[in-house]
């Protein structure tokens, strides 16, 4: 057993504990779904464009136990997580799974319940009541898709306790149904397949158009190397407003040029039609989807390193031509950058989160320290900053 699979075990164990406690039996079972770091690929996902995300070492773990025997309580779903506001354990939310609708669960309860929604709905499956623990090490709100990691988890339990047999491609649609109909959020396909999908020792190269995924040998402790997140604890307001603002320029710019999406766009397209704010933008995408086929191709090749030269052109481009970065992005890139990363970049979505970087293993604790040092001086909040493995996507834990 593998260093992770045997803290998640432990953790299983402890969550099951955990559940008895507070349930007042054991549970079914325990699930884990990891968070994940997109390499390379960023805001190609809804331009039917490629990514290149890995799942990472931390995950969000579930117990969960079916009601049984129906009642009029046969159909309350009774959630509880250990990410509790401060000075309380946990943090609880109690609904209904029948007639749920958008909006009817506030908060957390709404990634859980988005899973019962779209699986009532369009699955036309009979959720029953359940009682759900969660526990997760993804960090809430740093761009490492601890939201995913939620609904993930929470639709792997349901399918394997409902005897759905559902495939991984079939939960990753439904999760993205989750979180665009049911939490409003209007993401695309990449976290939640890279969850559900991730390799140990590998990345995902995933083609958004048509979902084909492939695993990409990933052996960054094998070839000395290691990957470097640093949150930088910064949501800016606008991340919102910018999201939704960059997809629309993307729809204007692909139907400017007569496509239905920028992946159809003719590689020798003339952008010179567009306005040059659509042009940057849609520059961007483009130029995206060829750095993530490039970094394929050195991964196959086996040679990790030289991939550090396109994480840092990646900035480069989301940071002028697609314009989501921000100065605290800009300032963990650059100060990596200058203590010794073979290449950085913003990940996520962008106007803060995370960024990472591609560093000889040796030299982790010094660009992080670097980074610390960095924010100090700039007067902002410390960073955090650790490292990452690529694990493995979501399943049954105990
Ligand atoms: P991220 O980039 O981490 O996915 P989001 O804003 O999309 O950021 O999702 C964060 C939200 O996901 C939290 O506000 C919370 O509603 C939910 N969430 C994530 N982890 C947990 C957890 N351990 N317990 C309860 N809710 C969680
Ligand atoms: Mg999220």
């Amino acid at each position: 057993m593998s260093a992770q699979d045997q803290r998640e075990h432990d953790r299983a164990g402890a969550l099951a504990a955990r559940f008895a406690e507070v349930f007042g039996h054991a549970p079914d079972g325990v699930w884990r779904a990891p968070g994940r770091v997109n390499l390379i690929g960023e805001h190609t996902d809804y331009n039917d464009g490629l990514v290149l995300p890995f799942a990472i070492d931390r995950s969000a773990l579930v117990a969960v136990r079916l009601r049984r025997g129906g009642g009029p309580e046969g159909d309350v779903v009774d959630l509880a997580s250990t990410w509790a506001p401060a000075g309380e354990e946990l943090s609880r939310v109690r609904f209904r799974a029948g007639g749920l609708a958008p909006g009817a669960v506030p908060g957390w309860g709404a990634y859980p319940a988005g899973v019962v929604h779209v699986l009532a709905g369009s699955g036309g499956v009979e959720v029953p009541g359940f009682e759900l623990l969660l526990d997760s090490t993804v960090p809430v709100g740093a761009g490492l898709s601890s939201s995913h990691a939620v609904e993930v988890a929470t639709v792997v339990a349901l399918d394997e306790l409902l005897g759905l047999g559902l495939d991984r491609p079939a939960m990753a649609r439904l999760t993205q149904r989750a979180e665009n109909e049911f939490v409003g959020a209007p993401t695309g396909i990449m976290d939640q397949s890279a969850s559900l999908l991730g390799r140990a020792g590998a990345a995902l190269f995933l083609d958004c158009s048509d979902l084909a995924a492939e695993s990409v040998p990933l052996p960054l402790a094998e070839q000395g190397l290691a990957v470097v997140v640093v949150d930088t604890k910064v949501a800016h307001s606008h991340a919102d407003g910018g999201y939704a603002a960059r997809r629309a320029a993307c729809e204007r710019g692909a139907a400017a040029l007569g496509a239905g999406s920028l992946r159809e766009v003719p590689d020798d397209a003339d952008l010179g039609v567009l306005d040059p704010e659509t042009a940057r933008r849609v520059r961007h995408v483009r130029t995206e989807n060829r750095r993530v086929l490039a970094a394929v191709a050195r991964l196959r090749a086996g040679d990790v390193r030289s991939v550090g030269e396109l994480l840092t052109a990646s900035h480069a481009s989301l940071r002028d031509d697609y314009e989501v970065s921000c100065p605290e992005l800009d300032l963990a890139v650059d100060t990596a950058l200058a203590a010794g990363a073979l290449g950085a970049r913003m990940t996520g979505g962008g106007f803060g989160g995370s960024a990472i970087a591609l560093v000889p293993a040796e030299r982790a604790g010094a660009v992080a320290a670097a980074v610390e040092r960095a924010f100090a001086a700039a007067g902002l909040r410390r960073p955090a900053a650790f490292t990452v493995v690529p694990g493995d996507g979501a399943g049954r834990v105990r």
